[in-house]
């Protein structure tokens, strides 16, 4: 017997006309399509005019219905999973149904489209040579922090995705990180009407996005640009900061902020703040 195929369909991310010529064709053909809600998922097909039947799987029920849907790929069903946006498998479910499927030897086959995380990057401005994406940060502010510390010396782009009511605390957080001058992104409501894209230091874009609550409404991509690779040259604006830092704190701790603050390495801080203060003691 012919085995079916899953094939895993990006669909929009807010803008329903950016739904592919192909993911119509193939939601047209197949005999059933997973999705996470059924009345989300509904409203999209019925743009697209399509009265598939419809099989609901989301995080809750995903590991006690990939039996079923893999024992139906075998019976030959073909199976299209959709996501209530975007990429599914990206901080989506289907990453259950995948692996069961391959492990049943079903071919499992993209038709690929829309992703928020891509396409905040694209704009971002930001280096897209090499980037990581960690998804959701913790709830609470102590496992986001403690999350954040293990990436601050991460020198490739970060990307996560955040929700409005944390989307304050989760700029704050990064300040207190990655220092106030580290450059971030916050990519706000991509394809739809309110899209706002905001490239500045973390400094300016909490002072922003706490100054206007319309800016604190929506879907969120926050973007950071990674540490940069051992930045060495300590240029004037390094040494004020070093300087102001000197005045208040013992050198040990000045220059570990700085190092923060500049993302100069700490011991080059800590040699050049040494020589400071010998030459003053002479
Ligand atoms: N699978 C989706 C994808 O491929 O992007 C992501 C699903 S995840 C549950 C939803 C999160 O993605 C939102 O909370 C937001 O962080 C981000 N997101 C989705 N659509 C967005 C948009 N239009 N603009 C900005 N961020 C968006």
């Amino acid at each position: 017997m012919n085995l079916g195929t899953l094939y895993i369909v990006a669909t929009p991310i807010g803008n329903l006309s950016d739904i592919s010529e192909r993911a119509i064709q193939i939601l047209k053909e197949v005999d059933l399509i997973a999705v996470e809600d059924t009345r989300h998922s509904g409203k999209l097909l019925q743009y697209i005019g399509i009265s598939t039947p419809m099989l609901a799987l989301h995080e809750h029920n995903e590991n006690k219905k990939v039996q079923n849907i893999v024992d139906k790929l075998s019976a030959g069903t073909n199976i299209a999973l959709i996501s209530d946006a975007g990429t599914p498998l990206i901080s989506d479910p289907g990453y259950h149904l995948v692996k069961g499927a391959l492990e049943a030897d079903i071919s499992v086959s993209p038709v690929p489209g829309p992703s928020a995380l891509i396409a905040a990057l694209s704009v971002s401005g930001l280096p897209s040579d090499a980037f990581i994406f960690e998804g959701f940060l913790p709830n609470k502010s102590s496992g986001r922090l403690k999350k954040l510390e293990t990436l601050a010396k991460e020198s490739r782009t970060l990307i996560f995705y955040e929700a409005p009511h944390r989307i304050v605390a989760c700029v704050q957080d990064m300040l207190e990180v990655f220092g106030a001058q580290r450059v971030a992104v916050i990519a706000r409501e991509l394809t739809k009407t309110f899209e706002t894209i905001k490239n500045d230091s973390l400094e300016n874009l909490l002072a922003w996005v706490k100054a206007d609550t319309n800016q604190q409404r929506g879907e969120f991509v926050v973007l950071v640009q990674g540490q940069e690779k051992d930045k060495t040259v300590v240029d004037s604006e390094a040494e004020f900061i070093l300087n102001t830092l000197m005045q208040e704190l013992p050198l040990k701790q000045a220059s570990q902020l700085a190092a923060k603050i500049t993302g100069i390495k700490k011991n080059t801080l800590y040699q050049i703040g040494l020589k400071k203060s010998n030459n003053k003691n002479k």
